[in-house]
């Protein structure tokens, strides 16, 4: 058995080096964090880009370059490529740019969140209608951060 001085001092280093590792823990928390940021942002972008899809109607097409007549009996999304040079400009009709509808917004969207409990942060890949309890503290309150 050992005696409490010996038990004070080996809990002393026990907890010195639990500080040490949530230290750590929390800077690569942190940078998660801005790396969660940069991607969601990317990932908004992405839909953005995803919203103006082109579609060709049906119809007479001519290569820009040798003339050579197309026929499209349904509206296509992509021309092939000319069959006599391979070209893929073409002449005749222009596209429309067709709406994609967005889903509706979730009541949460993608971001980071803190719990209204302990401040811990959370990352939302995702936006969702019902948030989830915080790991940490099971408390079922998120909020956006204040900033
Ligand atoms: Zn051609
Ligand atoms: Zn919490």
């Amino acid at each position: 058995m050992p005696s409490a001085q010996e038990r004070a001092k080996q809990l002393a280093q026990e907890m010195r080096k639990a500080v040490k590792e949530a230290k750590e823990a929390e800077a690569r928390a942190k940078r998660l964090g801005e790396e969660v940021m940069q991607a969601l942002a990317e990932a908004k972008a992405e839909a953005e880009s995803l919203a103006d899809v082109v579609e060709y109607p049906p119809g007479r097409y001519e290569c820009k370059s040798c003339r050579q007549p197309l026929l499209f009996m349904e509206p296509t999304r992509e021309l092939t490529p000319c069959e006599n040079c391979g070209g893929t400009e073409f002449v005749g009709h222009e596209p429309r740019v067709l709406k994609v509808t967005p889903p509706p917004p979730k009541k949460y969207p993608a971001g980071m969140y803190e719990c209204a409990g302990c401040g811990s942060r959370v990352a939302l890949a995702e936006g969702v209608d019902k948030l989830t309890p915080c790991d940490i503290c099971g408390i079922a309150v998120l909020r956006a951060p204040q900033s």
